[in-house]
């Protein structure tokens, strides 16, 4: 700074003050108002202001101002402009204070042109000294100084004011804040009015505004923030990615430039350019930083190097401070996240220690199960396929005891009235054994509840002598588990501790689970059981059915009954009596009976009435059961010590008892129901196979005498058809002698012979000639039976026809019709054929109503595999009452005067009809006629 000996010390330390506390890097205006300030202290009532050189159109430019003014902004420039066109060429050394226009006018010197001037107005400005002149002109040059060295144009200060600039933008947080601190810097640093930042928000390059720093000047548009579309001409700097920098006259020249059109209310007015892009680290364009109206002059391409890199700063910054506002929302969005899932989790943690709880309750239910699992499951392996119960419960008590610790196993049975110890753990000792074995009442009060309740009752604190076991003091607890199956209780587990005095819930369940185990084994034993005997008896059925059928020795049947039954009990023996002359004999036996003297005992005939074992049942027809054999009842005792269980059963046939079948078995054994189901089924078997083999021998009997009388008949038939044949044959030829001499005597001598002597005579012709036709029709019927069948296809037509031929020709039949129908094929011999038809026939022709012309039809129908023939006649008819009659050979139901014939005809077309497996019968009303039927075989097609 230049000093100058007529402005006050004072003046100057306190400008220097100013100087120093306006020295802010980005606070020039500050700097202006606080010079003005100190010239306006000089000149009491001015008002005062700083102009400055406007770029282009020359007219100045208002930058600070203060005080009441008489004059006009617009008349104000107007004198400033003149004023300082008046000394142009801008002289570098001006006339201090010049006073034009009412106005005193400092220039600033030194700067080469003068671009810039304080003004003051002043009340009566002529009074105004010359050293108050100097001190003014003294202060505005210090100011111009001042001013210069931290206008932008220097060097070292732009670099320190980019380095301060960078700090602050990097300090601050949050995209607007940083926006707004990068527009406040940028038109700070390189010294414009008018600053924006904008960022790129499409591809267009459309920008949104998001931070505007005014100098007072543009004070109408601080808060301005229309955003340009991506068309005008930052578009340029932003697709290129390269900064631009155009005087006021170039913008406007400037292709793109688009004014602001509609928009220029909104916009403040542009005054020169800069703009710089915002690039980002990707080399992606995100916004622009433009600068607008530089304080003084235009643009230089040094303002763009700076601003470059202030936007350098800037960008990465930029995209810092998004990155940070996403990282905030993202932060932000997690936060409500983790709020979101705390309160969840609250929810969440309630419920998993609820269900935790009930899990806890399951997990110990599970295990009780699990306990009883085991238990069952132990039991299972244990017993396998094991059907005998005390074995079972001998299991039982052991799997009990191998998964308790020290306790002693009893199963109970009840017999008599008391509950007695059938099996117990080797532990119990002997005099508890002895007592438990003895028996306990059955109204032992806790063995009652068990009973009651079917359930096992679990004692804490065992009662001994409440419950009739003394010698059980010293258990402390005791479990009673009543063991039933379908077929009612069985038993009683009794489980007892002397370790506690109390069960846990692990060590009921265990008892519980094999308590069921056992019971379920029980049952299946039983079944198993039933099954078996089931299963072998009818096996044993099956076989003695097979064997029974087939026999016919009732023995043998009573030996194979008790052979099935033997098969089906453990040993023993089986013996069958039946009553005879006051004893018990001995039948049938099968198995061996033990001891020499009571096999000789049995074999010399027990006596009826002193052997109950056979008297019983034979008496009661009932069986006798005896599961604890009565010995010596039947024989003396001795004999039978090795005889235990023994069944008598009768053996009835047709209602009668027959005998007494006898079991004995060795081993001591009550008969359950299923041996007594076995053993009446196989007697009642017995019974019935005895009564078929008495049929069937009585059916054999039979049989066999109707085959002898069969026989007998067949022989004595035969004799008679022989002595038929012979007669007739034989008898020929008299009768042929008989009648012809009888007929020659006639023609010869009968004139000689008296009435008396021609009728004997006549007598004895027709006799013979009878005769003859009896023997004829004889020796035809015999030979029906001698003779061998030529059956072939026959045409029965044709066989009708030579008999018609034939019948037609007798006297007496010239005027007969006798007619056919189409008549069929049949299996037949001709001949005998034949013989049917003419007998039938010629029967028709006989048998006719006088003065009745007779008619014969002949007819046959289809029936099955027979053809059924019809021989219909007009003629007497034959009474019902003699259809069975006049088959019957030599049966005729006429007088030889009325009706010659022989009675033999039907007999042999009833011969003749049968022995071609047909069938020949009449149907007749008296007076009207006759229909004689028969059956022939159909010949084949
Ligand atoms: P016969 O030699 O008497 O004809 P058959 O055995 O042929 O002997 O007949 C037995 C009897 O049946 C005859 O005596 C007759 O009374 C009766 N008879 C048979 N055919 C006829 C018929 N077509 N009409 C009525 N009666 C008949």
């Amino acid at each position: 700074m230049s000093g100058s000996p007529t402005l006050p010390d004072v003046w100057l330390k306190r400008l220097t003050e100013a100087f120093e506390t306006a020295g802010a890097p980005h606070s020039s205006e500050s700097l202006l108002d606080a010079a003005l300030e100190q010239a306006l202290d000089l000149l009491p009532g001015a008002s005062g202001e700083v102009w400055f050189a406007g770029p282009d159109d020359g007219l100045p430019d208002l930058q600070v101002s203060s005080g009441a003014w008489r004059r006009a902004r617009e008349e104000r420039r107007g004198a400033v402009h003149r004023t300082l066109q008046r000394h142009a060429p801008r002289s570098v050394h001006p006339e201090p204070g010049l006073f034009d226009e009412g106005l005193l006018l400092f220039p600033f010197r030194g700067t080469g042109e003068v671009h810039a001037a304080l003004v003051v107005e002043v009340p009566g400005a002529h009074a105004v000294t010359r050293e108050q002149r100097l001190a003014l002109q003294t202060l505005t040059d210090h100011l111009a100084a001042h001013l210069s060295r931290r206008s932008p144009g220097n060097e070292s200060s732009r670099l320190r004011h980019l380095g301060q600039a960078a700090v602050r933008i990097n300090e601050i947080q949050g995209l607007q804040a940083t926006l707004d601190v990068i527009t406040e810097e940028a038109r700070a640093l390189i010294g414009a009015h008018q600053a924006v930042t904008s960022l790129t928000v499409s591809a267009d390059w459309a920008q949104a505004v998001t931070a505007v720093s005014m100098s007072d000047k543009y004070a109408p548009w601080q808060s301005y923030a229309v955003p340009p579309d991506g068309s005008g001409i930052y578009a340029l700097v932003c697709q290129g990615n390269t900064p631009l920098r155009l005087s006021q006259a170039e913008l406007e020249a400037h292709p793109r430039w688009r004014a602001f059109g509609p928009h220029a209310q909104a916009h403040p007015p542009m005054r020169g350019w800069l703009a710089v892009p915002l690039v980002g680290r990707d080399g992606q364009n995100i916004g622009l930083i433009q600068l607008s109206d530089r304080f003084t002059g235009d643009f230089t391409a040094e303002d763009q190097d700076v601003l470059v890199q202030l936007a350098l700063v800037a960008a990465a910054r930029v995209e810092n401070a998004r990155l940070y506002d996403v990282a905030q929302e993202e932060l932000r969005r997690r936060e409500q996240v983790e709020r979101d899932l705390r309160a969840l989790n609250d929810g969440l943690e309630r419920r998993v220690n609820e269900r935790t709880q009930q899990l806890e309750v399951a997990a110990r239910q599970l295990q009780d199960q699990v306990n009883a699992l085991d238990g069952f499951v132990a039991f299972h392996e244990a017993v396998g396929t094991q059907t005998d119960v005390l074995a079972l419960v001998q299991q039982a008590a052991g799997v009990i005891r191998a998964s308790l610790a020290h306790v002693s196993v009893a199963y109970y049975e009840r017999e008599s009235g008391l509950w007695k110890a059938r099996v117990w753990s080797e532990d119990i000792l002997p005099h508890v054994v002895a007592q438990i074995q003895a028996g306990v009442p059955e109204d032992a009060p806790d063995f009652a509840r068990a009973v009651q309740s079917e359930a096992p009752v679990f004692i804490d604190g065992w009662e001994a002598d409440a419950n009739s076991l003394s010698s059980t003091a010293s258990y402390g607890a005791v479990a009673l588990t009543p063991v039933s199956t379908p077929g009612g209780l069985r038993g009683m587990l009794a489980v007892g501790t002397q370790d506690a005095r109390v069960w846990t819930d692990r060590e009921q369940a265990i008892v519980r689970s094999v308590g069921r185990s056992l019971e379920l084994a029980l049952e299946r034993a039983e079944v198993t059981s039933r099954l078996q005997a089931q299963n072998a008896v009818l096996e044993g059925f099956a076989h003695l059915t097979r064997d029974l059928a087939t026999q016919r020795d009732p023995l043998v049947i009573v030996r194979r009954a008790q052979e099935v039954m033997l098969s089906l009990l453990p040993a023993g023996y089986a013996l069958y009596y039946t009553p005879d002359a006051g004893r018990w004999r001995n039948r049938v036996q099968v198995g061996d009976v033990g001891h020499r003297d009571l096999q000789a005992f049995i074999d010399a005939g027990p006596l009826i009435g002193l052997t109950p074992t056979v008297d019983v049942p034979w008496q009661s027809r009932a069986p006798y059961y005896q599961d604890q054999y009565a010995r010596g009842s039947d024989t003396p005792p001795e004999l039978v010590t090795h005889v235990s269980t023994a069944a008598s059963l009768p053996v009835v046939v047709r209602d009668e008892v027959v005998g007494v079948l006898v079991m004995v078995l060795f081993q001591g054994r009550p008969w359950t129901s299923t041996d007594r189901v076995v053993l009446e089924t196989v007697v009642g078997s017995l019974g019935l196979a005895l009564e078929r083999a008495e049929s069937v021998a009585l059916l054999a009997q039979r049989t066999e005498q109707l085959e002898s009388s069969n026989a007998e008949l067949a022989r004595s038939n035969a004799e008679l058809e022989q002595f038929a044949y012979v007669a007739s044959h034989d008898l020929q030829a008299p009768i042929r002698a008989v009648t012809s001499f009888a007929s020659m005597i006639s023609r010869r001598n009968g004139e000689q012979l008296d009435e008396r002597g021609q009728l004997y005579l006549r007598h004895i012709i027709d006799s013979g000639e009878h005769m003859k036709n009896l023997v004829d029709d004889l020796l035809a019927f015999s030979r029906l039976h001698t003779q061998q069948l030529a059956v072939q296809p026959v045409d029965s037509r044709r066989v009708f026809d030579t008999v018609l031929h034939r019948l037609s020709a007798v006297p007496g039949n010239e005027q007969a019709q006798i007619t056919r129908t189409d008549l069929p094929l049949v299996l037949a011999d001709r001949q005998q054929l034949d013989q049917l038809l003419q007998n039938l026939i010629g029967n028709s022709l006989k048998y006719r109503r006088a003065d009745v012309l007779p008619r014969v039809h002949v007819s046959a129908e289809a029936d099955g595999r027979m053809w059924r023939f019809a021989v219909k006649d007009n003629g007497i008819g034959i009474d019902p009452r003699y259809f069975d009659k006049i088959f019957v050979i030599f049966q005729r139901l006429h007088g030889r005067d009325v009706y010659e014939g022989t009675g033999i005809g039907l007999a042999v077309c009833k011969k003749i009809v049968e022995r071609h497996g047909g069938r020949l019968w009449v149907e007749s009303t008296p007076g009207e006629g006759s229909t004689f039927y028969f059956t022939l075989p159909q010949a084949p097609a």
